[in-house]
């Protein structure tokens, strides 16, 4: 109820980008949509989609203004084993598990496949590289009027030593570092990761261990285990706050709905 019992989906808003910017489309684009459609019609975005796991994908069906003939949508995905964004979609919303298919939905909609590469829109410019996860997942890098904010909902940063985890460390520092908001994967703790290694979940511990010192601004712990409970996590948020606060800006660990604001000097 506190930390977020809606599955993925961050909206970014700035003054300097004319259009919706979403990422994710876990079951709270559901509220995302009623809150947007009861404001006005014709709905213009772009959605940026992590990967099709469903805890990603739920609201997906539900997002009322792609029910709205005047909306404009524009929704990327990264290639998945060769099938593309309009494949993934339409397996999702095919009948065997949805009423309503892709190609039933009234907005002007495209999906594109995204390789990886920066993409520049209007106001704000898009990057990805690949997460450890189970499926292939990016972990996006917004920047939007000088401020860079990166988005890795689902990424394992193994508790290893092997060289490959070594590598992949490396590179994952060197694309995090001087974001200004790092909203990051921390299901686990690091008992529950030593069960869980290969899962495509991190723990909270190894999260702050290889992001501290990096000119983080802000690190959000998100991506909650499901069997967590508010109380757990109010308990973890208040630990991290006074082990870590001087590490960072800001840490804690995401909650339902939360809004952030990150003024553009
Ligand atoms: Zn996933
Ligand atoms: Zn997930």
């Amino acid at each position: 109820m506190v930390f977020g019992g809606n599955t993925t989906c961050l909206q970014l808003e700035s003054e300097l980008i004319p259009e919706l910017l979403i990422v994710d489309c876990g079951t709270g684009l559901r509220n995302l949509g009623n809150k947007l459609h009861a404001s006005r019609s014709g709905n213009k975005g772009r959605i940026f989609i992590t990967h099709p796991h469903w805890d990603h994908l739920q609201g997906f069906p539900f997002f009322k203004p792609f029910y709205d003939a005047e909306s404009w949508f524009r929704v990327y995905l990264p290639p998945q084993d060769g099938a593309g964004c309009k494949e993934i979609l339409q397996g999702h919303m095919s009948n065997t598990f949805f009423p309503v298919t892709i190609d039933m939905l009234e907005a002007d909609m495209n999906c594109e496949t995204f390789h990886p590469g920066k993409i520049n829109f209007e106001g704000f410019s898009v990057d990805y590289m690949w997460a450890k996860h189970t499926v292939q997942t990016a972990m996006y890098k917004f920047e939007i009027g000088g401020k860079v904010i990166v988005f890795a909902p689902d990424n394992e940063l193994p508790i290893d030593d092997e060289p490959s985890t070594k590598k992949f460390i490396a590179d994952f520092q060197e694309f995090v570092a001087n974001a200004d908001v790092l909203i990051h994967d921390a299901q686990f703790n690091f008992k529950q990761h030593q069960k869980r290694q290969g899962w495509g979940h991190s723990c909270w511990e190894n999260v702050i261990d290889k992001t501290k010192g990096l000119g983080i601004g802000k690190l959000l712990l998100t991506h909650h285990d499901p069997d967590s409970s508010d109380k757990y996590l109010a308990e973890l948020d208040k630990r991290v706050k006074n082990e870590f606060g001087t590490e960072f800006e800001e840490i804690s660990f995401v909650k339902e709905g939360q809004d952030m604001l990150l003024p553009i000097e």
